[in-house]
C-alpha cells in the first residue's frame, strides 16, 4: 500500500529527515526514562512482595517530568530543546550551568532523522516505511537502553517481535510461515547456546532479552536471515571485545552488552539481508 502525494522522493526525504529528528528527541526520552521507571515498578513490587511500606518516590515515567539538565536541574526551555540544532547552538553545553551536554542527544536524534530520510526516499508513504520506521526506531532504543543499562526491556522487545508476525499476515517482508519459524528459531537457538555454555562453564554469556531479541528480528524477517545475524553480530562483538581488551585494557571479565551487535546485524539484514545473501550464494555459483 503506498500513498501518492506528487513530490519527489528527494523532498520526501527531506522532510523526512525533519520528521524523523523529532521522533528522535522522543526516544532519547524514551531511552533515558523507560529503564527508571522499570526499575522504580520492580523495586515496588519487591517491597510488595517482602511485605514492606512502600517507599516515597517521585514517579517518572515517559511524559513526567518536563525535560531537565541530569546536572543542574534547570528545567530546559523549548528553544533550547529543538533537536540537534539546539546542541549545535549550544555547542554541547547546559545553558544554564555549562556542563557538557551527553552526545546521545544528538546522536540518537541524527540518525532517527537519517532512517526516516531513508525509508520514505526508497519506499515513499507507505506501509512498508512504516513498519520499517517501527522497527528501526525500536531497535535503536534497544541499543541505547542496552549500552546504559545491560537490559533489554520486554516492553519493547515483545511488541517487536509480536508486531512482526503481524506485520507478515499478508508477506509484507516474508511469508507468515517463515516468520513463526523464524521467531521460534531465533528464541530457541541462542536459548541453546546460553544453557549449552551455563552447563559447560557454570557462566551466563548472555540475556534472555538477547534471545526475544533474536525472535523479534526472525518474525520480521524469516528464519533465512538468521544465520547471517548471528555470525554478523558475533564477528563483530568479538572484534570490539578484542579491542576492548587491547586498546582499552579492559577486563575480559567485564561483561558487554550483546544487544546493539544483535540490533545493528538485525538492521543490515532487514535492509541488505538479501543482496547478501545473494551475492554469497552467487560466490559459490548455486
Ligand atoms: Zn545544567
Amino acid at each position: 500500500m503506498e500513498i501518492e502525494l506528487g513530490i519527489s522522493p528527494s523532498a520526501l526525504a527531506a522532510i523526512g529527515l525533519l520528521f524523523g529528528l523529532l521522533i528522535g528527541s522522543f526516544l532519547n526520552v524514551v531511552i533515558l526514562r523507560l529503564p527508571v521507571q522499570l526499575k522504580g515498578d520492580w523495586r515496588r513490587d519487591s517491597r510488595d512482595f517482602l511485605g514492606l511500606e512502600p517507599e516515597p518516590h517521585e514517579p517518572v515515567s515517559i511524559a513526567k517530568p518536563a525535560s531537565r539538565c541530569p546536572a543542574c536541574h534547570a528545567a530546559i526551555k523549548p528553544q533550547h530543546n529543538i533537536p540537534l540544532f539546539s546542541f549545535l547552538l549550544l555547542r554541547g553545553r547546559c545553558k544554564s550551568c555549562a556542563e557538557p551536554i551527553s552526545i546521545q542527544y544528538p546522536i540518537v536524534e541524527l540518525l532517527a532523522g537519517l532512517l526516516a530520510a531513508y525509508f520514505v526516499y526508497q519506499y515513499g508513504i507507505s506501509s512498508q516505511s512504516f513498519y520499517g520506521l517501527v522497527f528501526s526506531y525500536s531497535l535503536l532504543v534497544l541499543t541505547g537502553i542496552d549500552l546504559h543499562e545491560k537490559l533489554l526491556p520486554d516492553q519493547i522487545t515483545l511488541p517487536l517481535m509480536w508486531l512482526g508476525l503481524f506485520a507478515n499476515l499478508d508477506g509484507t517482508f516474508v511469508s507468515l510461515n517463515d516468520a513463526v519459524i523464524g521467531a521460534i528459531a531465533g528464541y530457541l537457538s541462542l536459548w541453546t547456546v546460553f544453557w549449552a555454555f551455563k552447563l559447560i562453564t557454570g557462566k551466563e554469556g548472555m540475556g534472555y532479552g538477547d534471545f526475544k531479541l533474536l525472535a523479534a528480528l526472525g518474525a520480521w524477517m524469516g528464519w533465512q536471515m538468521l544465520p547471517m545475524i548471528i555470525l554478523l553480530s558475533t564477528a563483530v562483538g568479538a572484534l570490539v571485545g578484542i579491542a576492548g581488551i587491547v586498546l582499552a585494557g579492559r577486563n575480559k571479565e567485564m561483561p558487554i552488552a550483546f544487544g546493539p551487535f544483535l540490533a545493528a546485524a538485525g538492521w543490515v539484514a532487514f535492509v541488505w539481508g538479501d543482496k547478501i545473501l545473494a551475492g554469497y550464494l552467487g560466490l559459490f555459483n548455486f
